[in-house]
């Protein structure tokens, strides 16, 4: 990423050094070792929203079962969503957990997208950041780490997305803002890295990979490739 360059002497600073070149270190050294990640794992913007509310509290794998039922029974659009009868809808996305709430906020989506933009993500999605975050935040069932999902992985522009594994890994790595919550969380990748849609994208995806894989509940440190910045080692 040409926005992420700074000198090798950066380097040998440890947590004194700038926040921006900290940041910058994980993600190198993150992408050294998983490679690029080549998310969201959908073949369409629609169904990366519809994903993103689905793998709300969900094991990826099990909302991957609920988007194939969806596509089985031809649901996966916004007109069959719509006509869909609510208990059936349930039914089908059964495995990702929370079905009934999950099926209330799927329909409040795809009302919201019939009434205010004629079924057109394209129109949806021609409104500016700001303004879209704000107007995905009004639909029942969809919170920041959802809006943005939506924002960074359907409509494929920057922000940054915060979860769980994002959360668990700045802690550990102590680089965690004195104000813990998600918009300070946001800001702090947003404010000190370049507003690269394709960065944010990937790093994020980065950062889950480790969460699920090496810096879980009872972390790896023994096969973790940032223990060289890492302060919980
Ligand atoms: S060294 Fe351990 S605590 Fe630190 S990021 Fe790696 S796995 Fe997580």
């Amino acid at each position: 990423m040409a926005g992420l360059e700074y000198s090798e002497s950066d380097v040998s600073e440890g947590h004194d050094r700038p926040l921006r070149q900290q940041l910058t270190e994980v993600y190198r050294l993150l992408l050294a070792r998983y490679g690029p990640q080549q998310w969201w794992p959908a073949d369409a913007p629609f169904e990366v929203i519809v994903g993103a509310i689905l793998t709300q509290s969900a094991a990826w794998g099990n909302v991957e079962k609920a988007i194939s039922n969806l596509k089985q029974a031809g649901a996966l659009t916004p007109v069959s969503l719509r006509k869909l009868p609510l208990d059936e809808l349930a039914g089908l996305i059964y495995p990702s957990g929370y079905y009934n709430a999950k099926a209330l906020k799927i329909k409040s989506f795809v009302e919201r997208l019939g009434d205010a933009h004629q079924d057109s993500l394209e129109r949806l999605f021609s409104l500016d950041v700001p303004s879209l975050r704000r107007e995905l935040l009004t639909i029942h069932g969809i919170g920041p780490e959802t809006a943005d999902s939506i924002i960074l992985y359907a409509a494929q522009k920057p922000v940054f997305v915060i979860d769980a594994y994002t959360r668990r890994i700045l802690s550990r790595l102590g680089l965690s803002p004195p104000r813990n919550d998600y918009s300070a969380l946001q800001e702090l990748f947003m404010e000190n890295l370049p507003t690269e849609e394709k960065l944010f994208n990937e790093y994020h995806a980065l950062l889950v990979r480790h969460g699920k894989g090496v810096c879980k509940k009872v972390p790896l440190c023994d096969q973790c490739c940032l223990r060289s910045v890492c302060l919980h080692r």
